[in-house]
Order: C-alpha cells, then sequence, then structure tokens
C-alpha cells in the first residue's frame, strides 16, 4: 500500500474519539521531528494539542487539522470494525477516514515532501492538530491555542485546514468564509400576583411580547456578495406558573443569531438590548459567541490553492460559504487567510465513514502544490 493509505490507516486504528487523541499526534509528531520540524505538545484539561513548525520569520502558513473522531454509532451496524480500517471496493472504511484523518495524513506527508525538497525555505511552515474539534465546546482544542499564539505574538498569514469539504469530487469546492453564531438566553423580570388584580402584577409576557415580535421583524442586514442575510430565530420561550390564575413572575427565551459579515457579534449584541431598553423591560441576556462571520478575499492563498486545485485535481473549485463550523473560525480572528479544502464529505459521521482510495492519493500532492506556491 501507499504511504498515505498506510498513514491514514495507522491513524484509523486509533479510537480517538473527543477528547482522546489516542497516540495520533505523537506518531505524527514523532515523524515530523525526523524531518527537522520544531514540535511542540500543549495541553488543555483533557485535550491534546500539537504545534510543529519549519523554518523562521514570515510568512507562516499553517495547516490545521483535529484528530479527534466522533463516536461510531452502534458499531454492530457497521460491515467492518469501525477502528479496523478495511479497503474494499477502492474505498477506505474507518470512523475519521474522511473526517479528518485523510487530511491530517496528507497535510503531514505534504509537509514531510515539502521540507526534504526546500529545507531552506523562506518562512515557516507549521502543522497545527487538536483533539478537540468534534466536541460540544471546543474550549481546550484551537480556541486555547489561539489565546496562547496572541500571548506570544504568533501570526498566521495563510491557513488551509484539510476537512472535508468537497461534495461529489475532490476539488469542486473551496470553503473560503463561514456565518457567524451568537446566541442569547434571556430573562425578563416582572411581578407575580393574582390575574385579578392587574394594578399589583408586572406581566413579563405582555412586557416581552412586543420586543420579541420587534426582533423576529428585524431586518438585520441585506447579506452580500459571499452571504446570505443574517437570520434571528426564537427557539425557546417558557413563563408561566402553570396555573390559570396568576401571572409569572419571569420569563426566559433562547435565541440565535446566524450571522453573515455585513454584522458583527458586537453590533447584534447592541442592537439586541437597544430593542429590550427601548421596550422598559427588566432584562438580563446571558450570550455565547460560537464563532464570528469571516470571510477570505481573493488573495495570495485564494489564488494559490484554486492554481492547485486546477493543477492537481483538474478541476475549477467553486468558492463556499456554507456548511457547519470549523476550528477555522478561532484562526481567521488572527488576521490570517483561511480556506478549507479536503476530501468530499457525503459519509462524515456517518455508520460505514470512508474515504475513496483515488482520492486519498491525491490529497499530498495537493497540499504539497499548495505549500509550494506559497513557501518556494
Ligand atoms: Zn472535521
Amino acid at each position: 500500500m501507499s504511504a498515505i493509505v498506510d498513514l491514514t490507516c495507522d491513524l484509523v486504528r486509533r479510537a480517538s474519539v473527543t477528547p482522546d487523541d489516542a497516540g495520533c499526534q505523537a506518531l505524527l509528531g514523532a515523524r515530523l521531528r525526523a524531518c527537522g520540524f520544531a514540535v511542540e505538545s500543549l495541553r488543555y484539561g483533557e485535550v491534546d494539542n500539537l504545534w510543529a513548525t519549519h523554518g523562521s520569520g514570515g510568512p507562516v502558513l499553517v495547516f490545521l487539522g483535529h484528530t479527534d473522531v466522533v463516536p461510531t454509532g452502534p458499531a454492530e451496524q457497521w460491515a467492518s470494525p469501525p477502528f479496523e480500517p478495511t479497503v474494499r471496493d477502492g474505498k477506505l472504511y474507518g470512523r475519521g477516514a474522511a473526517d479528518m484523518k485523510a487530511g491530517v495524513a496528507a497535510m503531514t506527508l505534504a509537509l514531510e515532501a515539502f521540507v526534504a525538497a526546500h529545507p531552506q525555505h523562506p518562512g515557516t511552515v507549521a502543522l497545527l492538530l487538536t483533539s478537540d474539534e468534534e466536541g460540544p465546546t471546543n474550549r481546550d482544542g484551537v480556541r486555547r491555542v489561539v489565546e496562547e499564539f496572541r500571548r506570544r505574538g504568533q501570526r498566521i498569514d495563510w491557513c488551509v485546514t484539510g476537512e472535508p469539504s468537497s461534495r461529489d469530487v475532490l476539488g469542486d469546492i473551496v470553503r473560503v468564509g463561514r456565518r457567524g453564531s451568537l446566541s442569547g438566553h434571556l430573562t425578563v423580570r416582572g411581578v407575580q400576583g393574582h390575574v385579578a388584580y392587574p394594578d399589583k402584577v408586572r406581566n413579563p409576557i405582555h412586557l416581552a411580547a412586543p420586543a420579541l415580535a420587534e426582533l423576529a421583524g428585524t431586518r438585520w442586514d441585506e447579506g452580500n456578495d459571499s452571504f446570505p442575510p443574517t437570520s434571528f430565530q426564537i427557539s425557546n420561550v417558557h413563563s408561566g406558573t402553570g396555573a390559570y390564575n396568576v401571572v409569572p413572575g419571569t420569563l426566559s427565551a433562547d435565541f440565535n443569531f446566524r450571522f453573515c459579515t455585513a454584522s458583527s457579534a458586537e453590533s447584534l449584541r447592541e442592537r439586541t438590548e437597544a430593542i429590550f431598553k427601548r421596550h422598559g423591560l427588566d432584562f438580563a441576556i446571558d450570550w455565547d459567541l460560537s464563532g464570528e462571520a469571516f470571510l477570505t478575499n481573493d488573495g495570495a492563498l485564494r489564488r494559490a490553492v484554486t492554481a492547485a486545485m486546477q493543477e492537481v485535481c483538474g478541476i475549477t473549485p467553486q468558492a463556499d460559504t456554507g456548511g457547519g463550523t470549523s476550528d477555522a473560525r478561532f484562526i481567521a480572528p488572527l488576521g490570517a487567510e483561511v480556506v478549507e479544502v479536503g476530501p468530499t464529505n457525503a459519509t462524515i459521521h456517518k455508520i460505514d465513514e470512508h474515504v475513496a482510495l483515488a482520492e486519498l492519493e491525491v490529497l499530498p500532492r495537493l497540499y504539497l502544490r499548495i505549500v509550494e506556491k506559497l513557501c518556494s
């Protein structure tokens, strides 16, 4: 078997369900150290992060990935055991094969090949890995590493993440941005009492309803060429004691913005709170920012990636901003250009997850061409 299939199998065999890295990073770190990389382990809580660099100064090109995988679901429903990598019908099966151990293995091989051919390359080439991408909080993964980078003054110019971004064939999509996600948990305080004595109560349902209606009817922005307009949805509203003759004392509600680069989390927070203040509410909001929206413009990174995809895959990729979140959202605020390019994503997180061998064999060459275009 080829080097890329071997290495992907070695990673799939390690049952690295979040936050357990299960030795993936030690394996990759040892390989990169042997090629002259400086390798650093950053462990926060139960999460392993690996930061491997070669060269010095700028420009800084980072390949970004995660070694953790989602749980398998019922293992007996898999055609072959999920952590026993199995090749059949031209595909490699196993949990994490596509999301994203193929990408991690290919980025590692590309970096090994690059520094062997260009030992004196300009700037810095690096690999950043975490074992906390698939978890619910992502607290101790790339988010924490980026805090450390800010402390150190570590800049990043370009970041390529090998997440499974392709739709039908490898190279049809390059993901160049993501919508942001901002959630709020609202509490409106009133005064509880008997429904028959309206002068002695303050009804939080009556007070909150017009404000919630105004939020639901607000046009937050018009979107732009790369994104649809920002959307606002209320997902939960709770109030009332269950009794028909009691005015409740509080109302709570949950809502979420999926926002584009025409708005910022800060502006949405301010505008929301201004509406509640204008309605005279006694309120509190717990905000949770999952990630700012970002967009990588058509600069050096996008041009290099597009040209590499044309050469290696024979397709001109379509620039896209869809899909769920990824760790790219933590890197983009450092001022980096960020793209996601990797294998097809049809089976990720599913039973019988797999990656086509034909795609797998091409991936290291694709990443190698990208780094050659930017750093040699
Ligand atoms: Zn992933």
